[in-house]
């Protein structure tokens, strides 16, 4: 399954924000982090002066392609899933997740379709009615003081979605070592810690146990298991070396 994410179905929704220069700011947020689709709606006092001032240059791309709706209804009809963000939580804010958690759920639901978080306006947030819109809440966690700035929260939700990104592509999984390369290296390992007495030789499977469970927590590659035979050969040579030292020097 591709990991590439098309963050082209990511969009950033500003519901009736107030001052431009929020716009603006968001935009650069959105272009820091990788995401191009603005959509607002309603917005009072729109100033495309102001705006473009705060995107800067690198964002005005996105200002130029802001698509604008007088409702959110409409705005939203074209979406499969959308993500409503709230400072307020309360009795029909339960289900809340936090922003990495939804970004999570994003990367792998953006691979299909089209996604919105949509942002309240600056005075008063999202309401109840708009929040009928939304599959999900997220809550950006803050000391008592709840309330983001707009483009704040705005930079804060693309950066987790980015982040979660790059996570998705790290998750990549060379070939791990199968149980027959795992089973030589604990016979091995086992035959060697018992040689140098490090574990009990009436019962070594015991104490080996524990180490297949420590190894079994970070699953080894190939490579690591060669890594830890060789170390074992070469510990049995040493030992032999020392033996062979001892015994000529016993002959001299
Ligand atoms: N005074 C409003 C907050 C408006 S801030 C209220 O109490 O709801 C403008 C928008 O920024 C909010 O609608 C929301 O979309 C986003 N925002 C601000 N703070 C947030 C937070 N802590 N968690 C999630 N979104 C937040």
């Amino acid at each position: 399954m591709s990991t590439k994410v098309i963050f082209e179905n990511v969009s950033i929704v500003l519901h009736r924000p107030r001052f431009p220069e929020n716009i603006g700011a968001a935009a650069r947020a959105m272009r820091n982090m990788g995401i191009d689709q603005l959509v607002v709606v309603d917005p009072l006092n729109f100033d495309l002066d102001k705006v473009l001032k705060m995107a800067t240059h690198e964002a005005s791309n996105i200002v130029e392609q802001i698509k604008i709706f007088g409702d959110l209804q409409d705005a939203l009809s074209s979406y499969n899933y959308v993500v409503g963000t709230t400072a307020r939580l309360g009795r029909q804010r339960t289900m809340v997740d936090s922003p990495a958690e939804v970004a999570e759920r994003l990367i792998s639901i953006s691979r299909e379709n089209h996604i919105a978080v949509v942002f309240g306006p600056e005075d008063r947030g999202l309401s109840n009615d708009d929040l009928r819109y939304c599959h999900g809440l997220v809550n950006i966690p803050t000391a008592e003081f709840s309330s983001l700035n707009l483009a704040q929260a705005v930079m804060i939700m693309c950066y987790e979605i980015f982040v979660a990104r790059q996570v998705e592509y790290n998750k990549f999984i060379p070939r791990l070592a199968d149980r027959y390369e795992l089973e030589g290296m604990y016979a091995q390992l086992k035959d060697i810690l018992v040689r140098i007495s490090f574990i009990n030789a009436d019962n070594p499977d015991y104490w080996l146990n524990n180490l297949r469970r420590f190894f079994n927590r970070l699953p080894l590659r190939s490579r690591e298991v060669n890594i830890i035979r060789g170390i074992c050969r070469q510990i049995n040579w040493y030992g032999e070396k020392r033996y062979q030292d001892g015994k000529q020097a016993e002959r001299r």
